[in-house]
Formats: structure tokens, sequence, C-alpha cells
């Protein structure tokens, strides 16, 4: 990978960028594929200039519109899981918001198909990734709850925005050996784990999380 924008100095370092690394590292990211890629991709741009000296703390952050930028531990906990995938060629994800987890997942797929369900949110990250380079990505302002069949299979699906039931439906969207990682739940929520079996599908449950809602319709 090689981003247009350079890290900048101060609050965006590469020390400071080392320092989330390293916190991660010791919060049980194991993945050094994962680790590498959180430690280039510049977070500092995805959040308001304001916010920019807390960009490589391990937080979630406001970006608008009553929704969050997910903490960099999340983000690198669920890549970690949908990358032990049956492969790298296609790859959805269901919440865009301002684009950080989707450019993490483009330096893993082949083509990363993301929606995003609020029209500010959705032309913000398509600015953010043309601004930095990011080319494969397929980015769509819609409502994702059912997914993208016409895309379909994947090899990995994320949410990233708390559905109130399991979506099932998404499984079949999934190529065998797919894996869908989601929370799920309302006020209790936790990370799972769906894997596409040749028959049928296996789920684990996973940590506790806090998520925004998925919600329906478009904004
Ligand atoms: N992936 C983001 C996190 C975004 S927060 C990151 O890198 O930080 C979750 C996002 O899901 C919000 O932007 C919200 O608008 C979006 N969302 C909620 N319901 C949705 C739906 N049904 N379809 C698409 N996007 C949805």
């Amino acid at each position: 990978m090689n981003f247009k924008i350079p890290g900048g100095s101060g609050m965006t370092s590469a020390r400071t960028r080392t320092r989330l690394v390293e916190r991660l590292r010791s919060a049980g990211i194991a993945n050094e594929d994962v680790l590498a890629v959180i430690g280039e991709v510049p977070r500092h741009i995805f959040v308001d200039e304001a916010l920019a000296h807390r960009a490589y703390d391990d937080v979630s952050l406001p970006i608008g519109h009553n929704q969050t930028i997910s903490q960099p531990y999340i983000v690198a906990r669920m890549t970690e899981l949908v990358l032990g995938g049956p492969g790298r060629a296609r790859m959805l994800e269901i919440g865009t918001g301002c684009g950080y987890q989707t450019t993490v997942l483009a330096q893993f797929y082949k083509t990363v198909h993301s929606i995003e369900r609020i029209g500010g949110l959705a032309r913000g990250a398509r600015e953010r990734l043309v601004e930095l380079g990011v080319h494969n990505v397929r980015l769509r302002h819609g409502d994702g709850s059912r997914g993208q069949p016409e895309a379909a299979p994947f090899d990995a699906i994320m949410i990233t925005a708390a559905a109130p039931i399991v979506p099932e439906q998404l499984v079949d969207q999934l190529a065998i050996g797919g894996r869908l990682v989601f929370p799920v739940g309302v006020e209790e929520q936790e990370l799972r784990m769906i894997e596409r079996l040749d028959d049928g599908y296996a789920e684990t449950r996973l940590e506790k999380v806090r998520f925004v809602p998925l919600l329906p319709g478009v904004a």
C-alpha cells in the first residue's frame, strides 16, 4: 500500500501510530499484516480536524450524522476474523461510515463493495478514498441490510452496525468457507461470526461490543 497523504507530524506522526499498533498487539490482535495496515492507514484523515489529535487513540470518535468511526481495536479484530475466510477476491462491507474500515479492508481484498445509508457520509468516504488513492472500492449509497446479491458470492461480509437479530439471509451471499462478521443486539451487543459450510453454517459467539444500530432505508 502506498497512501498519497503523508503522515504529517506531531499527533499524526509515525511514533503515535506505532504506539497504537503496540496497544492493539497487547490487546490481543495477533495478525501482523493487520497490525501493519493499521500502522499505515492515516486515521486522522477520517475525522474532523478538531479531533485529529485523538485519531491514534484506541477509541471511537464522532463523525457527524450521529455516527462514529469505530475503535481501532474493533476494526483490527473484525478484519482479523474475516481474513480467515477462503479467499481475497471479493468482500462486502455494510456501513461505510467515514470509510476507515473500508480502507483497511481494501488493502487485503481485490474488490471491496461497501454500502452506506447516509448520503453525506457516503460522499465524504468517496472523497477520502480518492484522496488516498484507494481505487478498489465500489461504494454505494443505499440500505445494505439485505446485502448485495448481484455481486455475490463474497469471501467475507462485515457489518459495522448492530442488527437487532442475526441477519441469516446474508449467509447465502457468502462463498463456501466465507465468513460473516457482525455485531448483534440492541442494548447488550456481542460480536458474532457465521461461517458458511458445504451444508449449512457454523456460528461463533465472540466478545461484547458497542456499535451504532443498523437502520432501514436511506438518509
Ligand atoms: N465502518 C465504519 C463504522 C461506521 S459506523 C468505520 O470504519 O469506522 C456504522 C455505519 O453504518 C454508519 O455510518 C451508519 O449510517 C451505517 N448504517 C446503518 N444502517 C445501515 C444500513 N442499513 N445500510 C448501510 N449502512 C448502514
